[in-house]
Protein backbone atom coordinates (compact mmCIF):
# COMPACT_ATOMS: atom_id res chain seq x y z
CA UNK A 1 0.00 0.00 0.00
CA UNK A 2 1.00 3.53 0.53
CA UNK A 3 3.83 2.76 2.92
CA UNK A 4 5.40 0.46 0.48
CA UNK A 5 4.98 3.30 -1.95
CA UNK A 6 6.71 5.73 0.15
CA UNK A 7 9.34 3.21 0.43
CA UNK A 8 10.91 3.71 -3.52
CA UNK A 9 9.53 7.24 -3.40
CA UNK A 10 13.01 8.25 -4.19
CA UNK A 11 13.99 5.72 -6.51
CA UNK A 12 10.55 6.50 -8.70
CA UNK A 13 10.77 10.23 -8.10
CA UNK A 14 14.50 10.02 -9.83
CA UNK A 15 13.23 7.91 -12.54
CA UNK A 16 9.89 9.33 -12.80
CA UNK A 17 10.75 12.72 -13.50
CA UNK A 18 13.68 11.49 -16.10
CA UNK A 19 10.71 9.84 -17.79
CA UNK A 20 8.33 12.51 -18.18
CA UNK A 21 10.43 14.10 -20.47
CA UNK A 22 10.05 11.28 -23.03
CA UNK A 23 6.23 12.26 -23.37
CA UNK A 24 7.23 14.48 -26.07
CA UNK A 25 9.32 11.55 -28.26
CA UNK A 26 7.33 10.25 -30.78
CA UNK A 27 9.33 7.13 -31.43
CA UNK A 28 11.82 4.85 -29.44
CA UNK A 29 14.80 6.26 -31.42
CA UNK A 30 18.85 5.50 -29.74
CA UNK A 31 18.52 9.16 -27.85
CA UNK A 32 14.91 8.46 -26.03
CA UNK A 33 16.22 4.55 -25.00
CA UNK A 34 19.92 6.19 -24.06
CA UNK A 35 17.84 9.00 -21.89
CA UNK A 36 15.73 6.23 -19.91
CA UNK A 37 18.80 4.12 -19.37
CA UNK A 38 20.59 7.04 -17.82
CA UNK A 39 17.16 7.34 -15.71
CA UNK A 40 17.51 3.90 -14.46
CA UNK A 41 20.58 3.87 -13.49
CA UNK A 42 20.63 7.46 -11.95
CA UNK A 43 17.42 5.99 -9.58
CA UNK A 44 19.31 3.30 -7.81
CA UNK A 45 18.78 0.17 -10.20
CA UNK A 46 21.81 0.00 -11.76
CA UNK A 47 23.62 -0.31 -14.63
CA UNK A 48 23.14 -3.84 -15.46
CA UNK A 49 19.04 -3.28 -14.78
CA UNK A 50 19.01 -0.59 -17.02
CA UNK A 51 20.38 -2.38 -19.93
CA UNK A 52 18.24 -4.78 -19.32
CA UNK A 53 15.52 -2.55 -19.60
CA UNK A 54 16.89 -0.72 -22.76
CA UNK A 55 17.56 -4.02 -24.46
CA UNK A 56 13.83 -5.19 -24.10
CA UNK A 57 12.12 -1.88 -24.71
CA UNK A 58 14.61 -1.89 -28.33
CA UNK A 59 13.18 -5.15 -28.99
CA UNK A 60 10.64 -5.03 -31.95
CA UNK A 61 10.10 -1.67 -30.71
CA UNK A 62 12.54 -0.01 -32.37
CA UNK A 63 11.06 2.75 -34.48
CA UNK A 64 7.38 2.72 -32.91
CA UNK A 65 5.65 5.09 -30.99
CA UNK A 66 5.33 4.47 -27.45
CA UNK A 67 3.69 6.60 -25.20
CA UNK A 68 5.30 7.68 -21.90
CA UNK A 69 2.71 4.72 -20.03
CA UNK A 70 3.72 2.40 -22.76
CA UNK A 71 7.04 2.98 -21.55
CA UNK A 72 6.31 2.56 -17.72
CA UNK A 73 4.43 -0.12 -18.32
CA UNK A 74 7.27 -2.14 -20.47
CA UNK A 75 9.83 -1.02 -17.15
CA UNK A 76 6.97 -2.21 -14.88
CA UNK A 77 6.94 -5.87 -16.60
CA UNK A 78 10.93 -6.17 -16.84
CA UNK A 79 11.64 -4.96 -13.25
CA UNK A 80 8.82 -7.73 -12.18
CA UNK A 81 10.60 -10.00 -14.69
CA UNK A 82 13.80 -9.77 -12.08
CA UNK A 83 12.35 -9.85 -9.36
CA UNK A 84 10.01 -12.63 -9.43
CA UNK A 85 12.43 -15.18 -9.65
CA UNK A 86 13.91 -14.03 -5.96
CA UNK A 87 10.36 -13.57 -4.07
CA UNK A 88 10.71 -16.90 -1.87
CA UNK A 89 8.28 -17.06 1.38
CA UNK A 90 10.61 -17.83 4.39
CA UNK A 91 10.10 -21.94 4.60
CA UNK A 92 10.86 -23.85 7.94
CA UNK A 93 11.84 -27.50 7.02
CA UNK A 94 9.86 -29.63 9.32
CA UNK A 95 13.00 -31.79 10.14
CA UNK A 96 15.51 -31.53 11.77
CA UNK A 97 14.40 -29.73 15.31
CA UNK A 98 15.04 -27.02 15.94
CA UNK A 99 15.58 -25.00 12.52
CA UNK A 100 18.32 -22.71 12.96
CA UNK A 101 18.01 -19.08 11.69
CA UNK A 102 21.20 -17.14 11.95
CA UNK A 103 20.31 -13.53 11.38
CA UNK A 104 23.37 -11.43 9.92
CA UNK A 105 24.06 -8.08 9.18
CA UNK A 106 25.93 -4.88 10.05
CA UNK A 107 24.61 -2.75 13.17
CA UNK A 108 21.71 -0.15 12.84
CA UNK A 109 20.33 -2.36 9.90
CA UNK A 110 17.14 -3.47 11.85
CA UNK A 111 19.04 -7.04 12.47
CA UNK A 112 17.02 -6.95 16.01
CA UNK A 113 13.79 -6.15 15.26
CA UNK A 114 13.62 -8.26 12.03
CA UNK A 115 14.30 -10.99 14.31
CA UNK A 116 11.20 -10.01 16.49
CA UNK A 117 8.83 -9.77 13.51
CA UNK A 118 10.06 -12.97 12.42
CA UNK A 119 9.54 -14.58 15.57
CA UNK A 120 6.32 -13.13 15.82
CA UNK A 121 5.57 -14.32 11.96
CA UNK A 122 6.49 -18.00 13.40
CA UNK A 123 4.52 -17.63 16.60
CA UNK A 124 1.48 -16.71 14.48
CA UNK A 125 1.90 -19.87 12.87
CA UNK A 126 2.14 -21.88 15.91
CA UNK A 127 6.12 -23.10 15.94
CA UNK A 128 7.43 -22.54 18.94
CA UNK A 129 10.53 -20.18 19.01
CA UNK A 130 13.30 -19.27 21.02
CA UNK A 131 16.20 -16.57 20.54
CA UNK A 132 19.40 -16.30 20.77
CA UNK A 133 21.25 -13.24 21.99
CA UNK A 134 24.26 -13.77 19.81
CA UNK A 135 25.60 -10.23 19.27
CA UNK A 136 27.37 -10.41 22.34
CA UNK A 137 29.39 -6.88 21.57
CA UNK A 138 26.99 -4.91 22.46
CA UNK A 139 25.06 -4.70 25.62
CA UNK A 140 22.32 -2.67 23.95
CA UNK A 141 21.44 -5.77 21.53
CA UNK A 142 21.35 -8.39 24.55
CA UNK A 143 18.82 -5.71 26.70
CA UNK A 144 16.86 -5.32 23.71
CA UNK A 145 16.64 -8.80 22.42
CA UNK A 146 15.55 -9.50 25.73
CA UNK A 147 12.72 -7.00 25.85
CA UNK A 148 11.43 -8.26 22.37
CA UNK A 149 11.85 -11.78 23.99
CA UNK A 150 9.46 -10.64 27.07
CA UNK A 151 7.07 -9.09 24.39
CA UNK A 152 6.98 -11.98 22.20
CA UNK A 153 6.93 -14.23 25.14
CA UNK A 154 9.37 -16.58 24.40
CA UNK A 155 12.21 -17.87 25.86
CA UNK A 156 15.85 -16.38 25.13
CA UNK A 157 19.53 -17.38 25.59
CA UNK A 158 21.88 -14.57 26.73
CA UNK A 159 24.89 -14.33 28.77
CA UNK A 160 27.40 -11.52 29.74
CA UNK A 161 28.44 -8.45 26.95
CA UNK A 162 31.63 -9.83 25.17
CA UNK A 163 30.64 -13.51 26.20
CA UNK A 164 31.03 -16.53 23.68
CA UNK A 165 28.25 -16.45 21.20
CA UNK A 166 29.24 -19.90 19.80
CA UNK A 167 28.38 -21.33 23.82
CA UNK A 168 24.94 -19.68 23.59
CA UNK A 169 24.60 -20.98 20.43
CA UNK A 170 25.31 -24.76 21.36
CA UNK A 171 22.99 -23.98 24.74
CA UNK A 172 19.91 -23.18 22.47
CA UNK A 173 20.25 -25.71 20.43
CA UNK A 174 20.58 -28.15 23.54
CA UNK A 175 17.35 -26.99 25.30
CA UNK A 176 15.41 -25.89 22.25
CA UNK A 177 16.02 -29.93 21.40
CA UNK A 178 15.07 -30.81 24.88
CA UNK A 179 12.03 -28.20 25.36
CA UNK A 180 10.31 -28.98 21.53
CA UNK A 181 12.20 -25.46 20.20
CA UNK A 182 10.83 -25.50 16.56
CA UNK A 183 12.80 -22.58 15.27
CA UNK A 184 15.81 -21.00 16.67
CA UNK A 185 16.62 -17.51 15.86
CA UNK A 186 20.48 -16.16 16.28
CA UNK A 187 21.22 -12.56 16.57
CA UNK A 188 24.77 -12.44 15.12
CA UNK A 189 27.39 -9.80 15.56
CA UNK A 190 27.54 -6.73 12.78
CA UNK A 191 31.01 -5.34 13.11
CA UNK A 192 31.99 -5.18 9.25
CA UNK A 193 34.49 -2.57 9.87
CA UNK A 194 36.80 -5.67 10.90
CA UNK A 195 36.01 -8.29 8.23
CA UNK A 196 38.09 -11.43 9.97
CA UNK A 197 36.69 -10.90 13.28
CA UNK A 198 33.15 -11.46 11.89
CA UNK A 199 34.30 -14.04 9.73
CA UNK A 200 35.81 -15.82 12.80
CA UNK A 201 32.39 -15.32 14.79
CA UNK A 202 30.77 -16.54 12.26
CA UNK A 203 32.80 -19.65 11.34
CA UNK A 204 33.07 -20.63 15.52
CA UNK A 205 29.21 -20.54 15.50
CA UNK A 206 28.69 -22.48 12.32
CA UNK A 207 31.43 -25.11 13.80
CA UNK A 208 29.64 -25.43 17.10
CA UNK A 209 26.12 -25.99 14.69
CA UNK A 210 27.88 -28.99 12.99
CA UNK A 211 28.73 -30.99 16.03
CA UNK A 212 25.11 -31.03 16.51
CA UNK A 213 23.33 -31.16 13.34
CA UNK A 214 25.26 -31.06 10.17
CA UNK A 215 22.85 -29.73 8.18
CA UNK A 216 22.41 -26.17 10.58
CA UNK A 217 22.45 -23.16 10.33
CA UNK A 218 19.18 -23.94 8.07
CA UNK A 219 18.73 -20.29 7.24
CA UNK A 220 21.43 -17.80 7.19
CA UNK A 221 19.56 -14.55 6.70
CA UNK A 222 21.05 -11.30 5.76
CA UNK A 223 19.23 -8.22 6.80
CA UNK A 224 20.08 -4.56 4.66
CA UNK A 225 18.56 -1.23 5.48
CA UNK A 226 17.17 0.06 2.12
CA UNK A 227 18.09 3.82 3.26
CA UNK A 228 21.66 3.21 2.74
CA UNK A 229 21.30 2.50 -1.03
CA UNK A 230 24.23 1.23 -2.81
CA UNK A 231 25.55 0.45 0.26
CA UNK A 232 23.78 -2.44 0.44
CA UNK A 233 25.18 -4.14 -2.79
CA UNK A 234 28.50 -4.12 -1.28
CA UNK A 235 27.31 -5.21 2.34
CA UNK A 236 26.04 -8.13 0.12
CA UNK A 237 29.24 -9.01 -1.16
CA UNK A 238 30.52 -8.63 2.02
CA UNK A 239 28.70 -11.08 3.71
CA UNK A 240 28.51 -13.54 1.45
CA UNK A 241 32.23 -14.07 1.83
CA UNK A 242 31.75 -14.51 5.65
CA UNK A 243 28.83 -16.83 5.69
CA UNK A 244 26.86 -18.51 3.33
CA UNK A 245 23.47 -16.37 3.00
CA UNK A 246 20.54 -17.97 2.16
CA UNK A 247 18.22 -14.83 2.41
CA UNK A 248 17.65 -11.59 2.20
CA UNK A 249 15.30 -9.36 4.30
CA UNK A 250 15.40 -5.40 3.66
CA UNK A 251 13.94 -2.91 6.05
CA UNK A 252 13.17 0.81 6.40
CA UNK A 253 11.01 0.24 3.04
CA UNK A 254 8.66 2.72 4.55
CA UNK A 255 11.15 5.29 5.36
CA UNK A 256 12.78 7.52 2.21
CA UNK A 257 13.95 4.68 1.04
CA UNK A 258 16.19 4.06 -1.76
CA UNK A 259 14.30 0.99 -2.66
CA UNK A 260 15.54 0.50 -6.18
CA UNK A 261 18.55 -0.81 -4.87
CA UNK A 262 16.56 -3.95 -4.24
CA UNK A 263 16.22 -4.53 -7.78
CA UNK A 264 20.23 -4.06 -8.51
CA UNK A 265 20.45 -6.22 -5.31
CA UNK A 266 17.81 -8.77 -7.65
CA UNK A 267 19.26 -8.48 -10.29
CA UNK A 268 23.19 -8.96 -9.43
CA UNK A 269 22.87 -11.97 -6.57
CA UNK A 270 19.97 -13.75 -7.46
CA UNK A 271 19.60 -14.25 -3.44
CA UNK A 272 16.03 -15.01 -2.41
CA UNK A 273 14.22 -12.13 -0.96
CA UNK A 274 12.22 -13.03 2.09
CA UNK A 275 10.47 -10.19 3.18
CA UNK A 276 10.47 -6.62 3.96
CA UNK A 277 10.43 -4.05 6.68
CA UNK A 278 8.02 -1.44 6.46
CA UNK A 279 8.08 -0.03 10.23
CA UNK A 280 9.09 -0.76 13.88
CA UNK A 281 6.60 -2.96 15.00
CA UNK A 282 5.74 -6.75 15.15
CA UNK A 283 3.32 -6.21 12.17
CA UNK A 284 5.76 -4.38 9.88
CA UNK A 285 7.11 -7.36 8.17
CA UNK A 286 5.70 -7.73 5.00
CA UNK A 287 6.11 -10.40 1.91
CA UNK A 288 7.88 -9.66 -0.59
CA UNK A 289 5.71 -8.84 -3.87
CA UNK A 290 7.65 -8.49 -6.66
CA UNK A 291 4.59 -6.45 -8.42
CA UNK A 292 3.85 -4.11 -6.07
CA UNK A 293 7.47 -3.38 -6.12
CA UNK A 294 7.92 -3.01 -9.52
CA UNK A 295 4.57 -0.52 -9.49
CA UNK A 296 5.90 1.42 -6.60
CA UNK A 297 8.98 1.83 -8.73
CA UNK A 298 6.96 2.92 -12.10
CA UNK A 299 4.86 4.87 -10.25
P1 LIG B 1 20.35 -3.63 14.66
O1 LIG B 1 21.42 -2.74 15.24
O2 LIG B 1 20.72 -4.10 13.29
O3 LIG B 1 19.94 -4.74 15.55
O4 LIG B 1 19.10 -2.68 14.40
P2 LIG B 1 17.77 -2.47 15.24
O5 LIG B 1 16.85 -3.61 15.06
O6 LIG B 1 18.10 -2.05 16.60
O7 LIG B 1 17.15 -1.26 14.41
C1 LIG B 1 17.78 -0.01 14.32
C2 LIG B 1 16.71 1.07 14.25
O8 LIG B 1 15.95 0.92 13.04
C3 LIG B 1 15.69 0.97 15.38
O9 LIG B 1 15.33 2.26 15.78
C4 LIG B 1 14.50 0.25 14.75
O10 LIG B 1 13.28 0.58 15.35
C5 LIG B 1 14.57 0.78 13.32
N1 LIG B 1 13.99 -0.13 12.33
C6 LIG B 1 14.21 -1.44 12.14
N2 LIG B 1 13.50 -1.90 11.09
C7 LIG B 1 12.78 -0.86 10.59
C8 LIG B 1 11.86 -0.68 9.50
O11 LIG B 1 11.51 -1.60 8.73
N3 LIG B 1 11.34 0.57 9.34
C9 LIG B 1 11.70 1.61 10.15
N4 LIG B 1 11.15 2.81 9.91
N5 LIG B 1 12.57 1.48 11.15
C10 LIG B 1 13.11 0.27 11.39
Amino acid sequence: GDKLRFGFKRTSEALGGNLTGLITKEKLDDETLDEIEEALIASDLGPAVAARVRDRLASGRYDRHLSELDIREIVAEELEDILRPVAVPLEIDAFPRPQVMLVIGVNGSGKTTTIAKLGHLFLEDDYNVMLVAGDTFRAAAIGQLKVWAERLGVPIISGEEGGDAASLVFEGVKRGTDDGTDVLIVDTAGRLQNKSHLMDELSKIRRVLGRLNEEAPHNVILVLDATTGQNALSQIEVFKEVANVTGLVMTKLDGTARGGVLVAAAEKFGLPIHAIGVGETLEDLRPFDPRAVARAITG
